[in-house]
């Protein structure tokens, strides 16, 4: 059931990213639901994404209302970056205190993922509904 809200009407010259983001997780839960109730939303977010959890949840808030998602819970899943190195080849994950390669200690390094943000899987009703990372 949507309401035909527009996120471009409601937030002005404020930055709308994480809107923008909330609203496609509400989109896809509910395209998922498929007219069941969204009772939680495993939301996956990168150690590098820029996005912030708080933020998500208070425009869910707001989005959600009205919805077969509305009351949802979401739940945020930080995973680490994952690094590979230029010289070796080794791929690895990222840590706070360690950024070159563990394995020949090389710099040149490039970051294969960490800033990802998607839904991987929703609960309904009765049933979970699994949400592939495209
Ligand atoms: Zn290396």
């Amino acid at each position: 059931m949507s309401r035909g809200w527009r996120y471009d009407e409601a937030v002005g010259d404020k930055p709308m990213h994480e809107l923008a983001v909330t609203e496609s997780l509400l989109e896809i839960a509910l395209r998922h639901a498929d007219g069941r109730r969204v009772t939680d939303l495993y939301v996956v977010i990168g150690q590098l994404s820029s996005f912030v959890d708080d933020s998500v949840q208070f425009y869910w808030d707001i989005i959600a209302e009205g919805t077969n998602a509305q009351g949802a819970t979401l739940h945020f899943q930080r995973v680490s970056a994952e690094m590979e190195c230029l010289d070796c080849g080794q791929r690895y994950h990222l840590s706070a205190e360690h950024m070159a390669c563990p394995l020949c200690d090389s710099t040149q390094v490039r970051l294969v993922c960490g800033d990802q943000f998607y839904l991987e899987a929703i609960d309904v009703d009765s049933e979970r509904v699994e949400e592939r990372p495209t």
